[in-house]
This record gives structure tokens, C-alpha cells and sequence, in this order.
């Protein structure tokens, strides 16, 4: 029914964002080829050649539930991503938020806060912005009388094995995934969040030489637990994924890098899929096929789950391959 089809729909929201050109970019004298005509419309021009060498562009469209342009702010990208998500989760609900992009494209940007520089700033990204309104959503009468206590989790999936420390998923028999040996944090206020993402973020990088590297080769996975009398009352989980350009590296010559590369691009796949199922209300939904998914799994079951993606993009011409393959993905979990 057309209630149904509605309802199905809005378990689902795909955006796109955005980020200015970089003084790198500026430099090497790249073209922005990148036009948001409208709020839900992303269109790439990419400069392309015929055979008798003249030159012309070749637009593509493609329509989102938002499309974010350059000057849009993290605050703004939250408001309509995460931020609807939040409710769900005080209402016995599973959310996902995600960052799918190529490397250098924005997403830890968005969900982390800005680290570029000496500015370490965890404050403005969309992790600290979830948790500063579940505190706020916790003073509300109806959710306070509940008596809710949360807990939050930041860890790491990197070559098909979680971090850090020795962890291993168990299923519990009323399909719960249950990540033991993590240490879920008992938090009281919006500065203990931030704390966590910190160390969080500190675990990320450390002991690599190039930390862009590293994080380009895992997701980073942070949740927010709520719980009443013990017992799992709602989870929102906001994933920085892996570079998705990195699921490409399955032919490099180096074997571990093909093996990450291959491990990146079966969890993205999976990913897509469990998303997939999810809005089409399907019973089979594939997460074992990967480490990701199977994580994620309580959240992409149940009545009451709800996702969104958030498609970062390069706006150069020389990611213009990256950026139609990150809209080509963005645009099949959204196809019904
Ligand atoms: P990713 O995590 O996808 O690899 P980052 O978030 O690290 O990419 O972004 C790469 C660089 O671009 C960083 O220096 C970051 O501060 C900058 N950047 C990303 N998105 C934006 C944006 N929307 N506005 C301004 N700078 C941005
Ligand atoms: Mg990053």
C-alpha cells in the first residue's frame, strides 16, 4: 500500500555532501565540477574529449533527499541526518548514520569535528552533536520518567578484525550481537562523549606513520546505548567508513594491501545490501558477509530501524571518478 511505501521510505535517507576546494586543489589549479542546483539535485560536469579532441562537458544528476553544497555547515548536515534519528532511538529504536566517501572527502570531518591542523575540535562533528541531544532529549518528562542510562562506545574495524584490544562478536540467542571485551563507557554528560571520541581518535592514529593511511583503511564505528534496567532500550551507531576508494586496491602489489582493498570492498557491498533489505522490509538480510555488517546487525532488524547515509564528495576534477562512484553507490541504496 502507498502507507507502507512511505513508511519504507522514510526508514531510509540519502544525502550528499559537498566539501570547498582544499588549498591543494587551489594549487594544482583543479576545477570545481561540482553544481547543487537545488537541495535534493547534485549534478558533476566532467570535462571529457572527442575523438577530433574538442571539448566538452558531460553532465550527470543525480537527486538525493538533500544534496549539502559547499558552504553548508556541519550543524545544518546534522540537523537533517542524525538529528531526526535521535528521537528513534528513545523510542526503542535501532538508527545508523554512515560517511561513505573517498579518502579526503569530508567524512571524518563531518562526523568527527574538525582535525585539520592544531585544531582538534570533536565539538562541531555530527558524533558530538547526536550526543549533546540525546542528554537534551533525556530531560524531556516523557523520556525522563523512563529512567534511561547511556552508554557509549568508540572502536574500530580494520582489516575484517575489530580494535582495539583482543574482541570478538557473539550472537546471543535472541540474535543480539554482543561486541565483548569493549569497553562501553557509562557517560553522564555531553564532555564525557567528547572524551571518548578524543581517545577514540587518538587510538585511531597512533603508532602510524601517516595517519590518513590508517583511517583511509578502517571504519570507525561510535555509539550511543541507551539503557533501561539494564536492558538495551535503543542504539545509534555513527560510522566513519573506510575510504571507499580503497576497495579498489585489490589488484595492488602489495598483498596486504590487497587484502585490506578486498576486505573494504565486501563490507561496503554488504553494507549496501543490509541497507537495501532494510527499506524493502526483506527478511534475508545479508549481514554475515562481513565483519561491518554483522556488527551492525541488531540494526538492520527489527520494526522500529532507521538509517542514513551521508555520501561525502570531493568537488575536483580529479576525483571526478571517485565522486560518480560514491553517487553511483548513494543512488542504489536508495533504489527500490
Ligand atoms: P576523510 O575523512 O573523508 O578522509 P577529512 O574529513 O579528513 O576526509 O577531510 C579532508 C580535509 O578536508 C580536512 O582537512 C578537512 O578539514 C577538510 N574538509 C572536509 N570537509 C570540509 C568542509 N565541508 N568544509 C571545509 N573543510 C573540509
Ligand atoms: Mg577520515
Amino acid at each position: 500500500t502507498t502507507a507502507d511505501l512511505i513508511d519504507e521510505e522514510h526508514r531510509i535517507c540519502v544525502c550528499v555532501r559537498a566539501r570547498p576546494l582544499n588549498k591543494k586543489e587551489l594549487t594544482m589549479k583543479d576545477l570545481d565540477v561540482i553544481t547543487i542546483p537545488s537541495k535534493d539535485v547534485v549534478m558533476v560536469h566532467e570535462p571529457k574529449q572527442k575523438v577530433d579532441l574538442t571539448r566538452y562537458l558531460e553532465n550527470q544528476t543525480f537527486r538525493f533527499d538533500y544534496a549539502f553544497d559547499d558552504s553548508t555547515d556541519n550543524d545544518m548536515v546534522y540537523r537533517f541526518t542524525a538529528r531526526p534519528l535521535v528521537e528513534t532511538i528513545f523510542e526503542r529504536g535501532m538508527a545508523t548514520c554512515f560517511a561513505y566517501g573517498q579518502t579526503g572527502s569530508g567524512k571524518t570531518h563531518t562526523m568527527g569535528g574538525d582535525f585539520s591542523g592544531k585544531n582538534q575540535d570533536c565539538s562541531k562533528g555530527v558524533y558530538a552533536l547526536a550526543a549533546r541531544d540525546v542528554f537534551l532529549m533525556l530531560k524531556k518528562p516523557n523520556y525522563k520518567k523512563l529512567d534511561l542510562n547511556v552508554f557509549a562506545t568508540f572502536f574500530e574495524i580494520y582489516s575484517g578484525k575489530l580494535f582495539k584490544s583482543k574482541l570478538r562478536v557473539l550472537e546471543d540467542g535472541k540474535q543480539q550481537v554482543q561486541v565483548v571485551g569493549l569497553q562501553e563507557r557509562d557517560v553522564k554528560c555531553t564532555e564525557d562523549v567528547l572524551k571518548l571520541i578524543e581517545v577514540g581518535n587518538s587510538c585511531r592514529t597512533s603508532g602510524q606513520t601517516s595517519a590518513n593511511a590508517h583511517s583511509s583503511r578502517s571504519h570507525a564505528v561510535f555509539q550511543i546505548i541507551l539503557r533501561r534496567r539494564g536492558k538495551m532500550h535503543g542504539k545509534f551507531s555513527l560510522i566513519d567508513l573506510a575510504g571507499n576508494e580503497r576497495g579498489a586496491d585489490t589488484s595492488s602489489a602489495d598483498r596486504q594491501t590487497r587484502l585490506e582493498g578486498a576486505e573494504i570492498n565486501k563490507s561496503l557491498l554488504a553494507l549496501k545490501e543490509c541497507i537495501r533489505a532494510l527499506g524493502r522490509n526483506k527478511p534475508h538480510t545479508p549481514f554475515r558477509a562481513s565483519k561491518l555488517t554483522q556488527v551492525l546487525r541488531d540494526s538492520f532488524i527489527g520494526e522500529n530501524s532507521r538509517t542514513c547515509m551521508i555520501a561525502t564528495i570531493s568537488p575536483g576534477m580529479a576525483s571526478c571518478e571517485n565522486t560518480l562512484n560514491t553517487l553511483r553507490y548513494a543512488n542504489r541504496v536508495k533504489e527500490f
